[in-house]
């Protein structure tokens, strides 16, 4: 593996010089399952830990290292293994708000993306606002979106839902594929040119998987590049989450990316956790928290063991998770139009400053 297919730049190497002389050497982040990484280096595949001396130093949880980061590890290729002592800046960040042990963190799922494919279905799933939101995301990250819908074979106006897409959304692309029929495929193998790091995003059972398995091609499956997809078992089958092509390009596909549908809208909340959902409608008080309250329908499941404590779990931090982006996306897209309002004054204010000085304007 050069570093040049795995995404490596200049941006990268300027700020690897403090490591070049520590015989440290730059590795990306493949894959990440309980503080144990996956990694991805010139000496090839090597499995990390960050130092003892990282780990103090980190202040937060989005100090650690995510998929797609670039970090400076030292190599033991002879035990393919490594450790991991520094973490390059990020050149575009998809994260979350998460509470972890009662505090609000940033949550990084992913990094140094440069383009994220937004994926919708033109069938029943084809919904402009939800849309909207991720191309917000994405603009939020860092990466570029294209928006690429899918399942145009089920779809018999394909050219107006494109045409209302790119009216609503300026700037963003838009593609109609069928990756079942496999049309439409090769502008967006267009897009994975070597070295750059795509994502995808989008629902469930839109067809991201059928998509990356399209643009990969039946034969490259057969050779073996990617084992895990003869299984054709979900996200479940774990080193898939940084695909190389073998034409170039690199392809994230985390666990965590195809989360973030789930906060992204409340209605995929309410998908994922409609057995929760329908426990809560049946609570005695409509305001139920599901904590102390008399005849709570959640508690009662949990005492029978109906419901799954880790699940209902999960669900209090995704409702808390989907508060906390509402209102930092708020923020966000706040400061930017500040930023944006600014620029118009002060151009604004040069080219009457430019008027004056030739005496065309007082
Ligand atoms: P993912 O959850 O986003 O990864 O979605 P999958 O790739 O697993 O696809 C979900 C379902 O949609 C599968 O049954 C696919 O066969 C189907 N599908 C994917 N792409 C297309 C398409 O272009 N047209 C049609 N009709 N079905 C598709
Ligand atoms: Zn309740």
């Amino acid at each position: 593996m050069d570093l040049e297919t795995l995404g490596w730049n200049r941006f990268f190497q300027q700020h690897f010089e403090p490591f070049n002389d520590q015989n440290l050497i730059p590795a990306r982040i493949a894959r990440e399952h309980k503080n144990i990484y996956v990694v991805y280096t010139e000496a090839g595949q090597l499995t990390a830990k960050v130092s003892g001396r990282f780990r103090h130093d980190a202040q937060d949880y989005s100090d650690f290292p995510s998929v797609g980061d670039w970090v400076a590890v030292k190599a033991r290729p002879e035990e393919e293994s490594a450790t991991i002592h520094g973490l390059l800046p990020r050149k575009s960040t998809f994260s979350r708000t998460a509470v972890l042990a009662g505090k609000t963190e940033e949550q990084v799922l992913a990094a140094n993306i440069d383009m994220v494919f937004l994926v919708s279905g033109l069938d029943g799933d084809f919904n402009l606002r939800r849309i909207e939101r991720y191309v917000t995301i994405a603009w939020d990250s860092g990466a570029t979106p294209v928006i690429v819908l899918n399942k145009a074979d089920l779809c018999d106006d394909v050219d107006s839902i494109i045409e209302e897409v790119e009216a609503t959304i300026f700037g963003v692309s838009a593609l109609a594929v069928s990756a079942e029929k496999k049309e439409g495929l090769d502008p967006l193998r267009e897009y994975l040119t070597p070295g750059k790091t795509v994502a995808l995003l989008g629902s469930s059972g839109v067809g991201k998987s059928t998509i990356i398995n399209g643009m990969l091609g039946f034969e490259q499956l057969r050779t073996g590049a990617v084992r895990a997809y003869d299984s054709k078992g979900k996200h479940t089958t774990t080193y898939r989450e940084m695909i190389l092509f073998p034409n170039g390009g690199i392809v994230i596909d985390t666990p965590g990316m195809r989360e973030i549908e789930i906060w992204a809208d409340e209605e995929g909340l309410s998908s994922t956790f409609g057995d929760i959902e329908a426990l809560a409608g049946q609570c005695r008080f409509n305001d139920c928290r599901h904590d102390n309250e008399p005849d709570c329908a959640i508690q009662d499941a949990l005492a029978d063991g109906d419901l799954d404590a880790g699940r209902f779990q999960s669900y209090i931090k995704l409702q808390r998770g989907l508060r906390h982006l509402a209102l930092r996306q708020d923020q966000k897209v706040q400061r930017r139009e500040a930023r944006a309002w600014q620029k118009k004054v002060s151009q604004f204010q040069k080219e009457r400053q430019k008027l004056m000085e030739k005496g065309i304007v007082q």
